[in-house]
């Protein structure tokens, strides 16, 4: 299978060069040339498989270059009970109809996890394929989760280095002691004096800078990058809504064949084009419900074809939603309308933060999209209401995507999967107040603590361990570009 640019369908590449490479080389994103096809009678034999069986097989459809049973190894890797429990990705039923699927189980407790455990694995088998014979460095700018899940993926990967930067006033306060805290001998964290857009800004002018390029290749060294632009990142997110539908046949929820509906929390724009992907190859999926927080570029987007990003930006407590430029889009613009129309969409985008689609177009984005935004009264009384009525607890960005389901819901029974992104205790102060709780005062684990005496729900083990991990990383740099830079040269020369 041969993979094009979003701008330029005459740039082909094989899969390991795509996710080495991240980004092509126009600035467009790499798709698949062909979305492959699955038949029915290939979902009845996924259903009596285990979830990284499920991985391997989803797997081998997009990845034809990597050999079969080394992406069986690496899904049972990835996907083993040490990482993710029993059951990678589990559904829940709230009732006959909302179906709520669990997608942080992993190390980080954020779904982030589900591509960043397998992705680091893909990597490094792609250094092989490729015959690269430099280390890989990944820079990361973080709002948090990508940031955690990445260190923890990437970790104490052969000649792969890592290193993140994170706003040191823009993350949780657990989330800055999962980053600081991190274990592993190639990896790095700094925060820095700014917010997520200046370390993204920072980070994207070292990616774009010939001479760093030129530097890092005489110590054999080249960038990658660990966001969900890269392919590597969004085809392990296609395998649970594909596992999530054969566990609703399984459990005889539905029938093979029935059309489910999908709700994702969405910010990138990178969770729910993996849905879109899974309904392109065949799943039987009707609408996709595409659920944004007060930051509701999207919802707009959706309901008159306009992208329009020359607004306010909001802080939220479903941070990792607080975007304004949604980069997976570009994909949904290239299956709907080709290269040549999104190269266009995407000038006229840098140029003047706008663009609008043809009418035939906004037609097609609305026949399966549905959008849909929650302010931030909605989502807490959304995790209050689904606490009280169901027992059932769940974090802000699960919050805003049940509230568009419930919102959004039509009178028939077709079942709605929605995607819930991270664990209740990642966002414990929030999910406290939202309950009618204070937050406790002292350091943040007090929050968790009193989260469970109310709830008694679990609290994820690599949450818990915090308490005891000592702060690893100290370091905190100024926003401009030569300070980052400064920090990863120290990085590159004092660990290696
Ligand atoms: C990253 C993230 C999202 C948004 O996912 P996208 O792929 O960027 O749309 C939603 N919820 C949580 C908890 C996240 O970490």
């Amino acid at each position: 299978m041969n993979y094009i640019s979003t701008r330029d369908p005459s740039l082909k590449k094989t899969s390991a060069q795509v996710i080495k490479q991240g980004l092509a080389d126009d600035g467009g994103l790499f798709m698949p040339e062909i979305i492959p096809h699955i038949t029915f009678s290939e979902l009845k034999t996924i259903v009596s498989l285990s979830y990284p069986e499920r991985a391997a097989k989803i797997l081998s459809m997009f990845l034809t270059d990597y050999d079969t049973e080394f992406l069986n190894y690496a899904a049972h890797r990835a996907y083993s009970y040490e990482r993710f429990g029993a059951n990678a990705a589990p559904i829940k039923m709230l009732d006959e109809k909302n179906c709520i699927l669990e997608l942080w189980h992993g190390p980080t407790s954020a779904f982030k996890d589900m591509a960043l455990q397998i992705m680091p694995v893909l990597l490094s088998e792609a250094l092989n394929i490729t015959s690269e014979k430099r280390t890989a460095l990944i820079l990361v700018a973080t709002s948090g989760d990508t940031g955690k899940a990445a260190l923890e993926g990437y970790r104490d990967v052969d000649r792969i280095k890592i290193m993140v930067f994170y706003p040191e006033d823009g993350v949780s306060d657990i989330q800055k002691h999962q980053m600081a805290s991190q274990e592993g001998r190639n990896v790095g964290v700094c925060s820095i004096k700014g917010n997520f857009d200046d370390a993204q800004t920072a980070v994207k002018k070292i990616f774009s800078d010939p001479a760093i390029a030129e530097e890092l290749d005489a110590s054999g060294l080249f960038l990658s990058s660990a966001n969900s632009i890269n392919w590597g990142r969004l085809v392990p997110q296609i395998v649970y809504y594909i596992s999530a539908y054969c566990d609703l046949v399984k459990e005889q929820r539905i029938c093979l064949g029935d059309k489910i509906d999908i709700c994702v929390p969405t910010g990138n724009f990178g969770n729910i084009f993996a849905a879109f992907t899974a309904k392109k190859m065949g799943l039987p999926v009707r609408r996709l419900i595409c659920a944004s927080n007060k930051n509701n570029v999207l919802t707009d987007f959706i309901n008159t074809g306009i992208y329009d990003r020359n607004r306010e930006f909001y802080t939220t407590i479903s941070p990792s939603m607080d975007i304004l430029i949604s980069s997976n889009l570009e994909r949904l613009l290239y299956v709907l309308q080709g290269a040549e129309k999104t190269k266009l969409c995407m000038e006229s985008l840098a140029k003047t933060g706008r663009y609008e689609l043809d009418d035939e177009i906004k037609e097609a984005v609305r026949e399966t999209f549905t959008g849909c935004y929650a302010t931030e009264a909605d989502t807490k009384d959304t995790i209050k209401e689904i606490f009280e009525k169901y027992k059932y607890l769940i974090d802000p960005h699960t919050a805003v995507a049940v509230y568009a389901a419930r919102k959004t819901s039509l009178t028939d029974n077709t079942v709605v999967v929605t995607a819930s992104t991270a664990s209740p205790y990642k966002f414990s102060a929030d999910v406290l107040s939202a309950l009618g709780y204070a937050i406790p005062e002292g350091d943040f684990f007090g929050a968790l603590d009193k989260l469970h005496e109310i709830t008694g729900v679990d609290i994820p083990l690599p949450l818990n361990a915090l308490k005891t991990k000592p702060k690893r990383f100290f370091a905190v740099c100024e926003k401009d570009t030569g300070s980052l830079w400064y920090e990863v040269e120290k990085f590159v020369k004092n660990r290696f």
